[in-house]
């Protein structure tokens, strides 16, 4: 059976501004049936790496929390801290990155929590027993929340062909443990006949696991934690990995997590994707490159794998820009996202989580 996935697109006028859109979808979706009083809800979202600039914009996420707030529901921002070191490496630079991006107390209405603690190790244990991992360790303010509210920003991302619900789910709700085991089978390596030792690479690890040996970047693998920034960052292609296996993997290992999050908030959970700055690479970056494809507006499901797929589905159906990341793929339908990571395939991401009992992947759009 299709499941719903609500759409509102960014037309508005002196009747509607997008505001009173977004509270709209927000009831479409059933979050006006779902808070009770006094309820902690986590409204997860990404505040975007020092220097990005495509996250989504906090007087969008003041909407999601002023709707929650009118219901009678106590709702905070969150994310969980990061793998390598950067801004959002631990809660006290991820807190100022956070006020620095606008999402302040003055701004969105809400307090901010980092979701895993001081150091990304405050997580609770959640069984799943999948084919991979048997429990998952996710981050204890989104699993001890009374609902789930995910506002996930609608991007490329290199890993995983896309980067929606699932994986604000997957990757972003887990603790650093819970990322670790994620991130476990990626393993780069330089190809040195292709190495112009440029040392881009070096300067993108976060973890120093790049140094320069006899004019070629090398990888210590035992530092290495296969956040895969190397691979984005050469601009001749000479580090790889083994795509096929990895990313199966990698994909597989981030559905787990999402499952374990939907595990703890499956019945009590509301999905946004937001397909605005649609932009070719992840929010971790401290850039983010022009828009693929044009805004298309924002899409609201109680299903996690629907919303993904019907978000691929519509920057799909849009014709590409011409000066963006884009390499092949540009017209209307063409797969934007194997027009950028043509290695990539996204849709293992969608069929696995379908396959683990968490949504479908046929859906309806009604736009609202
Ligand atoms: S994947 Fe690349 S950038 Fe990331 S830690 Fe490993 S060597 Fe460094
Ligand atoms: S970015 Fe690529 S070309 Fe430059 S040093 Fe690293 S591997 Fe070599």
């Amino acid at each position: 059976m299709s499941q719903k996935v609500f759409f509102a697109d960014l037309r508005s006028g002196p009747r509607e501004n997008l505001h009173h859109k977004l509270k709209r979808l927000l009831d479409k979706a059933g979050v006006d049936t779902l808070v009770r009083k006094a309820d902690l809800v986590a409204v997860k979202l990404h505040f975007g790496e020092k220097g990005n600039t495509a996250f989504i914009r906090p007087i969008l996420i003041r909407d999601i929390i002023e709707k929650i707030a009118t219901l009678g529901g106590k709702p905070f921002l969150t994310d969980t801290n990061t793998l390598y070191r950067g801004e959002r490496g631990e809660s006290v630079s991820h807190l100022v990155l956070a006020l620095e991006h606008g999402f302040s107390f003055a701004t969105v209405a809400a307090p901010v929590i980092i979701a895993d603690g001081l150091r990304g190790n405050d997580s609770v244990r959640v069984q799943i027993e999948a084919k991979h991992f048997d429990e998952v360790s996710i981050a204890a303010s989104i699993a001890n929340a009374d609902m789930l509210v995910s506002a996930a920003h609608f991007k490329g991302h290199e890993l995983t062909g896309f980067g929606g619900t699932l994986k604000n789910l997957g990757m972003g709700c887990a603790s650093r443990e819970g990322k670790l085991k994620q991130h476990s089978d990626i393993s780069p390596k330089v190809t040195a006949k292709e190495c112009i030792a440029c040392g881009k690479c070096m300067e993108h690890c976060p973890v120093g696991a790049i140094t320069m040996v006899n004019e070629k970047a090398r990888i210590n693998q035992n530092l290495c934690i296969g956040c895969a920034q190397c691979i984005t960052a050469c601009s001749v292609g000479a580090v790889k990995i083994n795509w096929n296996e990895s990313t199966e993997l990698f994909q597989e290992k981030m559905v787990e997590y999402a499952y374990g999050v939907f595990a703890c908030h499956g019945r009590k959970s509301v999905y946004l994707n937001f397909l605005t700055g649609i932009s070719p690479a992840c929010d971790c970056y401290g850039h983010a490159d022009s828009p693929i494809v044009p805004d298309i507006g924002i899409l609201a499901s109680r299903d996690p794998v629907a919303i993904d797929q019907a978000s691929a589905d519509l920057v799909n159906a849009q014709e590409g820009f011409i000066n963006c990341a884009l390499k092949t793929n540009r017209k209307k339908g063409k797969d934007k996202f194997r027009g950028i990571y043509p290695a990539v395939d996204w849709e293992l991401q969608l069929s696995y989580a379908e396959k683990l009992g968490m949504g479908t992947r046929s859906y309806k759009i009604i736009e609202i």
